[in-house]
């Protein structure tokens, strides 16, 4: 991808505002501040198309781009989840329910977890438990990597995807995407990954 791929495409709460986009769709989820906006960016390759901003819970909707490249012929949809943790966990869930189990088009959730953190967070937790209940295959992102070494990636890692592999057995992939937005360490990876559930 290059930067002009990405565009911003519309904020929604409501299915009937984005049924018409039809493209292969992947979503990307996590708790307010686990870096997805910088991620985000880092994979659409944008300096600023998804505003970083530390204040946790800046975005309160579902938040649509749309990605395409003269490289591959067809688009793909990118969706920003808002970070769960911020609202009640019922107005959160409601939009967020109907997101999941009525979306055709998604491929696979990205969920992401911040590495250093090393465990998943009741959110995290009640998350999964909503992708396994609608059958949304999700893959597990480890975020900002470049705060531990790699020796302890290694068992942060295995552990995460165990915990939420016992919650969501057949949502969950079996392997976890490490990244970083500020080294870039990871970002070839899941996009590579992103293209590939796509079937780009
Ligand atoms: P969001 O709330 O999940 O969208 O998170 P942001 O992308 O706004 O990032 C939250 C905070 O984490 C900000 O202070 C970022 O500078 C920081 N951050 C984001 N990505 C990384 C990363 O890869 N490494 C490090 N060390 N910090 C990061």
């Amino acid at each position: 991808f290059s930067q002009r791929d990405a565009k911003f495409l519309l904020s929604a709460v409501i299915s009937k505002h984005y049924s018409h986009l039809t493209d292969p769709e992947i979503t990307f989820a996590g708790r307010s501040n686990v870096g997805k906006s910088s991620l985000i960016n880092a994979v659409l390759r944008s300096a600023s198309l998804v505003k970083t901003s530390k204040k946790p819970g800046h975005t309160s909707a579902l938040n649509f781009f749309s990605l395409s490249s003269r490289a591959h012929p067809k688009s793909i949809t990118v969706v920003d989840m808002p970070g769960y943790g911020f609202r009640s966990h019922q107005e959160w869930g409601k939009f967020i329910m109907e997101y999941l189990s009525t979306r055709k088009e998604l491929q696979r959730v990205f969920m992401l977890v911040e590495a250093k953190v090393g465990e998943l967070k009741s959110t995290d937790e009640s998350f999964l438990d909503l992708v396994e209940q609608y059958g949304v295959s999700t893959q597990i992102v480890l975020t900002k990597i470049d705060k531990l070494k790699c020796a302890d990636l290694e068992k942060i890692s295995s552990k995460i995807i165990d915990a939420a592999t016992e919650i969501a057995p057949t949502a969950v992939q079996p392997q976890a995407i490490c990244c970083s937005s500020r080294s870039k360490a990871g970002i070839d990876h899941l996009q590579a990954e992103i293209l590939r559930v796509c079937h780009i």
